[in-house]
């Protein structure tokens, strides 16, 4: 059992890291690995640009819905009400007016249903495959590091609220447990086996041989990121890697960094 100092570094490597692939991808999101090879050789700075113009180190939706989610839960807990998915309901639209440099359609959609309806849920959809509710769900992860079965209800309502597909709700389910594994202290072995069962439940997700697909399609993100963390210990070496194949690369690159931040801590 890990002590709480060490917890503590190894969740906040986790945030980091997804910060640093948000702001290091966001530059060749979209782009392709061709592409990318012309114009920057081996993308490994944090430079900003990409079709968002951003500064350099400014991260977009995956981050920033992150933390409203976050922001939700704390305010949760500091009330003494626990979870409350209005109150993350309430948060993604305050994030969303706030104009944020971007907006997956599946988010907009499930935000718009939310302001319209009132509903938590989306229902469930062949369209919502994607892999926004994977991007930001962090938060319900560290917040819930006590207690799993917690972690896998609110990892599921948070998603829902604009992702309702098996698919989705699969990968946000294996990475939450997978980080969770890793910010307690466990290490990488277990994640092989809870990224194995993955896909053993859902043959779609099989990684090997690498198919070399990264789009915002939650089975290309799922199988980039897991070949990435599995192959490259090394957090910066994960994070090249993963980014320099382009196309959901803020994405592809936030997940990888949030495993692998998970598993080497902030300090390293
Ligand atoms: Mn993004
Ligand atoms: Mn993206």
């Amino acid at each position: 059992m890990s002590e709480l100092p060490q917890i503590y570094d190894r969740a906040l490597g986790a945030y980091l890291g997804l910060a640093i692939g948000d702001a290091l991808g966001a530059t060749v999101e979209f782009m392709t690995p061709r592409e990318i090879r012309q114009r920057y050789g081996v993308h490994r700075d944090i430079v900003g640009g990409g079709w968002l113009k951003l500064p350099a180190g400014r991260v977009t939706d995956d981050t920033t819905m992150a933390l409203a989610l976050g922001d939700a839960l704390v305010a949760g807990h500091r009330a003494g009400s626990g979870f409350d998915m209005e109150r993350v309901a309430q948060a993604y639209v305050a994030w969303w007016r706030g104009k944020p440099v971007d907006c997956g359609n599946t988010c907009r959609r499930g935000i718009v249903r939310y302001l319209r309806e009132g509903s938590l849920e989306s229902p469930p959809s062949d369209g919502d495959g994607g892999n926004g509710a994977l991007m930001r769900n962090l938060p319900a992860v560290l917040a819930n590091l006590h207690d799993e079965a917690a972690m896998l209800a609110q990892s599921l309502a948070q998603a829902r609220f604009t992702h309702h597909h098996p698919l989705s709700d699969a990968a946000v389910l294996c990475f939450a447990r997978m980080t969770r594994a890793l910010v307690l202290g466990h290490g990488p072995t277990p994640c092989a086996v809870l990224a194995d069962a993955l896909a053993s439940a859902h043959p779609v997700f099989r990684w090997l041989p690498y198919p070399g697909r990264a789009s915002g399609y939650v089975v290309d993100t799922v199988q980039t990121v897991l070949h990435h963390f599995f192959t490259h210990r090394d957090f910066e070496t994960a994070q090249i890697a993963t980014v320099n194949l382009g196309d959901d690369a803020d994405t592809t690159g936030a997940l990888v960094g949030m495993l692998a931040g998970a598993a080497c801590g902030a300090r390293a």
